[in-house]
């Protein structure tokens, strides 16, 4: 069996684009589920679009995402000052180098060479104007513009002469206008194409170098590709690609179109709407994995009846199927984007809390929901305080607040404040600060927040008589207790003050939101923020009162 061999083709535009992503990842998890060869190729014909630096940052941001290709371009050596379209300076790994387009150009030079030899291209001497002029009339006869072949009518005399005069020319593909060109694309399955329908594509364009169409061939060929993974938008120039194959007697590869990812409006997934760049997403920080699981669920599906929709590379690199990759374009969501991240920040940071409480309390019973979710059961009940002062300290470290003034005034309110916002902080660490705010300098307070009809307290007296009840509460919480929650962190006090509270309420026949809306208002002086007997053991008892 031939062994599989893939590629990733980008152009070097300076940033990985998203639909790349995802085009990188299909192909490597093929390659990777196939025990085959991941190759990183540089297309970097339209050296129009060629910026600086690319190159590196390409291979930089595949290691990132943990797509460190098996063949492809190494970043080493100096880049040539004087010339910085010279990307000479560049190592390669693998045996069918070079992998970046620019150091193979007589390779694309000779073969176009053979295809006019054989019949299959021509020398086109039409200068711009005349092209444009030619299209203007064929737009004007509602026909689709074309290149009407008319430097194929030369005679091989004439052709010689201008050839010998040195004027510009490209080098044309002969499309075979007689016949149809079909291929069966592992997504769309069995396509079609008139061939008369074709423009006959440039190959080598005035200045000598390639097309896109005749390097992506030749490399495909010579670097072995089994499967040519990519987007959509280039179905359409798929023809021309197996005609190239045919001419030159070489089976092409096996075609995957990609479908398109889509704006929530259906329209091609454009900077103006959504962020674009790998790049920038991860600076924003969207971790490299979230962005994986996401983009790969992007057109992809496990298959009929599994709803599994948290995958690791590995998971990845071992389910993917051809058969699960979507016609229809993709909808990106950025909402399911930001619901991974949170996934898989917990993912992570639950992973290595799971090690501490295993650490602490060999028999500790770990509950894992679906959503990563976790509940930790101690047999030994001395473990809490420990464990919550290392949960506590690894938020601190996520949020990187180790400096925060309010953290070095008084450490262990800081450390319950991040307990209590845990899901918060596993969501965005860096609103962290603004997040704990209310804890320890609360903006004023609006006394119309402590009523709240819908909760029973619609007036002031009310909210007063409520307050007075909590006071009452407050002070009566066991001196023991208020010690352990303002001089410890007991996941157990915080227990024993929502009793004693909701003992108390139902004493008194009172109503749960009449009593602690207030309450919380009066102590954070926000309308949203964490519960009630959360903020009091944040507080403890005498900041409370
Ligand atoms: N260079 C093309 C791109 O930038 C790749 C096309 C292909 O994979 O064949 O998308």
């Amino acid at each position: 069996m031939t062994q599989v061999r893939t590629r990733f083709a980008p152009s070097p535009t300076g940033y990985l684009h998203i639909g790349g992503l995802r085009t990188a990842l299909y192909s490597y998890f093929y390659a990777r589920k196939h025990q085959g060869t991941f190759i990183l190729r540089i297309e970097d014909t339209d050296q129009a679009r060629f910026v600086d630096g690319a190159v590196e940052k390409l291979i930089d941001i595949m290691k990132t995402m943990g797509m460190e290709p098996d063949e492809g371009p190494v970043a080493s050596g100096t880049p040539n000052a004087a010339n910085p379209h010279d990307l000479s300076y560049l190592g390669h790994k693998g045996d069918h180098g070079p992998y970046i387009q620019s150091l193979r150009s007589q390779m694309y030079q000779d073969h176009a060479q053979k295809l006019i030899d054989s019949g299959h291209a021509y020398y086109c001497f039409c200068t711009p104007a005349e092209l444009d002029e030619m299209r203007a009339a064929q737009t004007a006869a509602k026909l689709a513009p074309m290149y009407d072949r008319r430097c194929l009518q030369l005679t091989p005399e004439d052709s010689a002469a201008k050839l010998a005069s040195g004027m510009p020319k490209v080098i044309r593909l002969k499309m075979p206008r007689d016949r149809q060109i079909e291929f069966t694309d592992s997504v769309r399955g069995r396509v079609v194409f008139q061939g008369k329908e074709i423009d006959d594509q440039v190959l080598i364009k005035s200045d000598g170098l390639p097309t896109y169409h005749i390097a992506n061939v030749i490399d495909d060929h010579f670097m072995e590709i089994t499967h040519s993974i990519r987007g959509d938008e280039w179905l359409a120039s798929t023809p021309k690609h197996l005609y190239m194959y045919e001419a030159f007697g070489w089976t092409p590869p096996t075609y995957a179109h990609l479908p398109l990812i889509l704006n929530a409006d259906k329209s091609k997934l454009s900077k103006r709407q959504n962020d674009v760049s790998v790049e920038s997403y991860l600076s924003r920080g969207y971790s490299p994995e979230a962005l994986i699981n996401y983009i790969a669920l992007c057109g992809w599906h496990p298959g009929k009846g599994s709803e599994q929709e948290f995958f690791t590379m590995e998971d990845l690199s071992d389910q993917f199927t051809m058969e699960g990759v979507q016609k229809a374009g993709a909808i990106f969501n950025p909402d399911k984007l930001n619901w991974f991240n949170h996934l898989w920040s917990k993912y992570k940071f639950y992973e290595k809390l799971d090690k501490e409480a295993i650490n602490l309390n060999a028999g500790v019973h770990i509950t894992k929901a679906k959503n990563q979710d976790r509940t930790y059961l101690f047999d030994d009940t001395t473990a809490e305080p420990k464990f919550a002062q290392i949960r506590a300290t690894m938020l601190l470290q996520l949020a990187k607040l180790e400096n925060h003034p309010s953290y070095q005034t008084d450490k262990d309110k800081f450390l319950r404040a991040l307990l209590v916002t845990e899901d918060k902080i596993l969501q965005n660490p860096s609103a962290t600060s603004d997040n704990l705010q209310y804890f320890f300098s609360p903006r004023p307070l609006d006394h119309a927040l402590l009523m709240n009809a819908k909760m029973g307290v619609d007036t002031a007296e009310k909210a007063q008589e409520s307050l007075k009840f909590c006071q009452d509460i407050l002070e009566k919480i066991p001196a023991n207790i208020a010690a352990t929650a303002q001089s410890e962190l007991s996941p157990s006090s915080l227990g024993q003050i929502k009793q004693i509270f909701l003992d108390s309420i139902k004493a008194a026949s009172r109503k749960n939101g009449e009593i602690l809306w207030p309450l919380r208002a009066a102590l954070t002086h926000e309308e949203f923020s964490v519960g009630a007997f959360e903020t009091v053991w944040v507080l403890g008892q005498a900041e409370s009162l």
